[in-house]
């Protein structure tokens, strides 16, 4: 049979991104399947080289290929974007942000060994709509102005921000995490918020969650406090499978999430709309370390291993795993992240890590 070749975007971006995306591309080229890569840039790069820092091309080329691996971006002070990340994902509509957190066995760093939860994050809406006004400027002015009107009280000179959650967007993001459960063999999905207190946001959240589980009447649902579920989190992540949560809360439980199995290092993730998949890890940038052949590429080599899956490519995805699971493991190739005492003399660097899961995928 002939073998599918793909076309997939390939953004390094900024900071490390190059460093960890190359390390990616190399493992994925060493899988078995066959993917052209469509090399863009974004973020402070693109800025320099192109003059914008989402350059229409890279749109393009992401629309045109459906896919990408994406490296994190840095986004320049004073260029008018809040964030590069948040403006691709607005721009695209990738409405879930998927990121699976689970133990590897052999990483000395985390606490325990048998995590295994996969956190849904609403990516388009929430705090991070964009809706925010700088303390005393005309705009937060007339926003506090009709506040008063409407009798309740903010301090003056207040910076002021909106917290927009809908209907619409909050249905799509619950019914991702039940179809992702139902396709995964998961057995529970948490709707995770703060409705106690924000009762027509995160109430609405809960309310629409409530009602699109009654649809899946095979997955366990259950409601959460944010509060309690971080401590629940902390003290009993066996307890957990899958989370869906607002944008705010999504963004912060998954870096405790990743915190939970070996750190950012290891987190990797993905941007989706209904037909559109950018790949790329948790991390960000991470600028004090750009060009050292320091950091852990592992995160951005599994958020490969979630691409391959994502293209059908799961023999190929399945050797990339079982590769990083044995590295891991064996602790002789791994970064400084993964290593309990940061001057461990079996640390090695970001090239090297890639070298040795290619090696043994070799085997
Ligand atoms: P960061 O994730 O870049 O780095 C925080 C710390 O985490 C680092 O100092 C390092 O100690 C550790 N770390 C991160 N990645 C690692 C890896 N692969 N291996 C080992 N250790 C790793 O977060 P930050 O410092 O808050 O943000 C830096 C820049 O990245 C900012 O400009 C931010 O906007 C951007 N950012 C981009 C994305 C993205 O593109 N998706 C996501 C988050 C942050």
């Amino acid at each position: 049979m002939k073998q599918t070749i793909h076309t997939v975007t390939l953004i390094p971006g900024d900071g490390i991104g190059p460093e960890v995306v190359e390390a990616a591309r190399r493992v994925i080229d060493a899988s078995g399947a066959k993917i052209e890569w469509e090399i863009m840039n974004a973020g402070a790069s693109a800025l320099e080289k192109e003059g914008s820092l989402l350059p229409d091309r890279l749109l393009a080329s992401i629309k045109k290929n459906r896919v990408a691996l994406k490296g994190p971006t840095t986004t320049p002070i004073g260029t008018g974007f809040r964030s590069v990340n948040v403006a691709l994902r607005q721009t695209l509509d990738l409405y879930t942000c998927l990121r699976p957190c689970r133990s590897f066995k052999g990483i000395p760093t985390t606490r325990y060994d048998n995590v295994d939860v996969v956190i849904v994050r609403e990516n388009t809406e929430d705090l991070y709509i964009g809706i925010e006004y700088a303390h005393d400027t005309p705009e937060a002015e007339k926003i506090l102005a009709f506040v008063a009107g409407t009798g309740k009280k903010a301090p003056p000179h207040s910076g002021v921000g909106i917290k927009v959650i809908s209907e619409a967007g909050t249905r799509r993001i619950v019914k991702f995490a039940f179809e992702y459960a139902r396709a995964n063999g998961r057995k529970k999905v948490s709707a995770v918020h703060k409705a106690n207190i924000m009762k027509f946001t995160d109430g609405l959240f809960m309310e629409v969650a409530k009602k699109t589980a009654q649809e899946y009447p095979d997955i366990m649902f259950e409601s959460r406090l944010i509060d309690e579920t971080c401590a629940g989190l902390v003290q009993r992540p066996n307890t957990f499978d899958v989370l869906v949560l607002p944008n705010l809360y999504g963004d912060i439980v998954s870096d405790l999430c990743a915190g939970l199995v070996g750190g950012l290092g290891v987190a990797p993730g993905a941007n989706l709309s209904d037909d559109l998949a950018v790949f790329e890890p948790t991390h960000g940038s991470a600028p004090k370390y750009t060009g050292q052949n320091k950091v852990n590429p592992i995160a951005t080599i599994l958020s490969g291993v979630l691409m391959l899956r994502y293209l059908k490519e799961k023999a190929a995805a399945d050797k990339v795993e079982a590769a990083v699971a044995v590295v891991i493991a064996e602790g002789k190739s791994t970064t400084y992240d993964l290593k309990l005492d940061r001057n461990d003399p079996s640390t090695v660097g970001t090239k090297e890590t890639a070298d040795a899961i290619i090696q043994k995928m070799g085997k």
